[in-house]
């Protein structure tokens, strides 16, 4: 049974990097009919950020990754929030060194201090260790009244020197690191916390994961990884792990980082974060008129290249098509505006049904009175046209209300003396019409210009500018059907006392 973690610190805001490997863990769960699960590792608790857990969760049920196990979600290996776990970790340290792959380190912070400021490159581990204050360095005795004094210990794992440690990444292949090189990482800390690599290993065993998909900065650690799965002797069951390329600026310069959001004016967050401290505070793609389909396509396709050219793709076809050995080592480049692409053609393909759905809570929060009915028509006119969810009743105020603003390049060229007191004319017949419909308006105004012996560029340029105020809108006569008569008459008679 393929299990795969989320297993994202509560930090602050969740980076869209983050919403991308929680979805390629969706993906493989999906496609290889296994559990995807979200652990909260917060451990560290002077980086905890209240309210970050909370909106970790509403981003996963946002973009539809809902997890089969985690916080907030049940299963039968919980708990799945790391400080709920607490006292299991310092006995699995304690394992470790009954094992003879830990040790207790006494060093205080001001000795570590100066063992770095006086050797320059100071790792500690095996080359070090033996001149420093540990169980390793000094007698048993000297260990055992040290601890029976309750002096503070940390536990570090130890790693022994001349080793290589291979790991065969899902995507980068053959990864070496020589052993000689890392330091005795702290397991255990003073006040029996455990560390991140600590916790997430003992974790991920205890969960039975089966394979780790993660943001590649975690590489550099998967060897102590690999040793600590060695160290307790759960070689047989250590997942395999995938490191997923970085996400870089929109200019393809260096890693997008949370402050890019501000610098380029894009969301760089699934949501928006609201927060006391407005330094904080940060736009999200669901804030700035996303749907949620388009931003898991989008983030789909940030690092993964499927065969063929498709780029649509639903979430089925996502979970058919997907692979780890598709995803590139490079980096991928976060392209704001094919996120936009996404987002148009989601809303043009959606239902109007659905759609209307969507526009009713901006209609609503501008006050706007409109029917089911009319939503529904608002949706089928506009959807070519948008962009943001927002837009239907942003740039498409004037389904809603009367026209704020003429466009004035088209009123120069068009409203001439003499087409006045024709529009006025027109405008009669208009208000005579007993059917509505986009059709009978259609042939009934074609009619008039012809028998006035006018162009139709002479009028329904006019037209439009009368019901939209710009020449960007919905068909005129789809406009006008929609609005009604009574609405229809109202505006061109507005619009002829300009
Ligand atoms: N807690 C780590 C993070 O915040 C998890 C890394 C991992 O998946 O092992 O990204």
């Amino acid at each position: 049974m393929v299990r795969v973690r989320f297993a994202p610190s509560p930090t602050g805001t969740l980076h869209i990097g983050g919403v991308r490997t929680a979805l390629y863990n969706y993906l493989l769960a999906r496609k290889l009919g296994g559990q995807f699960i979200l652990r909260i590792e917060d451990t560290d608790q002077t980086r905890y950020v209240p309210g970050a857990e909370e909106y970790i969760i509403e981003a996963l049920r946002w973009t539809g990754l809902v997890p089969d196990e985690g916080v907030g979600f049940g299963g039968e290996y919980g708990p799945y929030r790391q400080s709920d776990r607490k006292a299991m970790y310092a006995e699995y340290a304690q394992q470790l060194i009954e094992r003879g792959n830990a040790y207790y380190a006494f060093d205080t912070a001001e000795e570590l201090d100066q063992q770095r400021s006086s050797t320059e490159n100071f790792i500690y581990g095996s080359s070090t260790r033996m001149g420093l204050r540990n169980s390793l360095a000094l007698s048993k005795a000297e260990t055992e009244t040290l601890l029976a004094n309750g002096t503070p210990a940390v536990i570090r794992l130890k790693i022994d020197p001349g080793q290589s440690i291979l790991i065969n990444d899902l995507i980068r292949g053959e990864v070496v690191f020589q052993s000689d090189e890392l330091d005795d990482k702290v397991l255990l800390k003073t006040d029996g916390m455990p560390t991140y690599h600590l916790a997430n290993i003992v974790d991920d065993h205890l969960m039975k994961i089966t394979h780790v998909i993660r943001g590649e900065e975690w590489l550099s650690s998967t060897a102590h990884h690999v040793l600590l799965y060695r160290g307790f002797g759960w070689e047989d069951t250590m997942p395999q792990f995938a490191h997923l390329p970085l996400i870089m600026k929109p200019e393809g310069n260096g890693k997008l980082s949370k402050r890019d959001g501000a610098k380029f004016g894009i969301p760089v967050f699934p949501l928006a974060w609201v927060s006391d401290d407005p330094e904080q505070n940060a736009p999200g793609f669901r804030e700035n008129g996303f749907v949620p389909e388009a931003v898991v396509n989008f983030l789909a396709l940030l690092g993964w290249h499927p065969e063929g050219e498709q780029e649509i793709f639903t979430m089925d076809e996502l979970i058919s098509a997907f692979s780890l050995e598709k995803i590139s080592k490079g980096g991928a480049r976060f392209d704001y505006e094919k996120a936009k692409w996404f987002n148009q053609k989601y809303i043009q393909a959606m239902d109007n049904v659905a759609l209307a759905n969507i526009i009713r809570p901006y209609a609503e929060s501008k006050n706007y009175t409109a029917t089911e009915d009319f939503l529904v028509k608002v949706a089928e006119l506009m959807k070519e046209r948008v962009t943001f969810v927002q837009d239907f009743t942003e740039t498409g105020y004037y389904l809603f209300e009367k026209v704020r603003i003429y466009d004035a390049d088209t009123v120069a060229k068009k409203w001439k003396p003499e087409v006045k007191p024709v529009f006025s004319e027109l405008t009669s017949v208009i208000e005579q019409c007993s059917d509505f419909s986009a059709a009978a308006l259609e042939e009934t105004v074609k009619t008039f210009i012809h028998d006035k012996a006018l162009k139709p560029g002479d009028i329904l340029p006019l037209l439009r500018i009368a019901l939209a105020g710009t020449m960007k809108g919905p068909a005129v006569f789809d406009m006008a059907a929609m609005l009604g008569k009574t609405e229809t008459v109202e505006r061109l008679r507005l619009f002829e006392n300009v």
